[in-house]
């Protein structure tokens, strides 16, 4: 599938409103498990809509509480925020935390009500969250969670999912954002959680947006699946 010359037509009329929004900032909030995962699925996009002067908050579920390389576990919170404030200062975006704790993930009422007030304090244009069909649970968490809160503020955000390596499967992307401009950036702002051992998944990650690059006629390309009641976002 390459893309065709209305989608591209389409796509240049979206960046020059985005450019020209950007005298009002869009609000944007990528959601993900743990520190890490939304740099994982979209710190290309997220550099590229802080260029162009939108505001994006990273919203972690956790703080990577479970695993942090060989330093031993109460010290992993400090660790992994640290390294999540780092990728955020390197994206130009900022780091919000929900305070659940990693590989414990809690999806009731209580928890979709906390949630759900974390977005809607950020009242946010776009929010893109993990893909529920995924192989951890702290992933489907966050996703599901988030799902609640945008049928909760009834449709007022785009809604979108992203993918990330060894744990999304059966991911079918309606959109494409080029990120070969700034693949230095999102290398950054995956190599800031060193004590993820990078070397693992980062590779990984370049299959995947290489392959949605072929698919959309980008050198490398992030891919996102809209939810298809959601309104459509401006992409970068
Ligand atoms: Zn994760």
């Amino acid at each position: 599938m390459s893309t065709s010359r209305r989608e591209f037509l389409t796509a240049t009329a979206s960046l020059a409103l985005l450019q020209e929004s950007s005298k009002h900032p869009l609000k944007i909030i990528v959601a993900g498990g743990h520190p890490g995962d939304p740099e994982c699925g979209c710190a290309g996009t997220i550099a590229r809509y802080t260029d162009l002067g939108h505001e994006v908050t990273l919203l972690y579920l956790n703080r990577g509480e479970g695993f942090c390389g060989g330093a031993s576990l109460n010290r992993c919170a400090a660790i992994r925020t640290g390294e999540a404030l780092k990728a955020c200062e390197s994206l130009g975006a900022r780091a919000a935390f929900a305070s659940q704790y990693d590989g414990r993930a809690i999806v009731d009422n209580s928890h979709y009500e906390a949630f759900g007030r974390l977005i809607d304090a950020e009242k946010p244009d776009v929010v893109f969250t993990q893909w529920p069909i995924d192989r951890h649970r702290d992933h489907r968490a966050v996703s599901i969670l988030t799902l609640d809160a945008w049928f909760k503020a009834d449709n007022k955000f785009a809604l979108y999912y992203y993918e990330v390596a060894e744990d999304t499967t059966m991911f079918s992307p309606t959109d494409y954002v080029d990120i070969s401009s700034v693949e230095p950036r999102r290398r950054a702002a995956c190599y800031a959680h060193v004590s993820q051992q990078p070397d693992k998944w980062y590779p990984k990650q370049v299959e995947i947006t290489r392959s949605r690059g072929v698919e959309s006629g980008f050198r490398q390309a992030e891919a996102f699946l809209r939810h298809a009641e959601s309104k459509r976002a401006m992409l970068p």
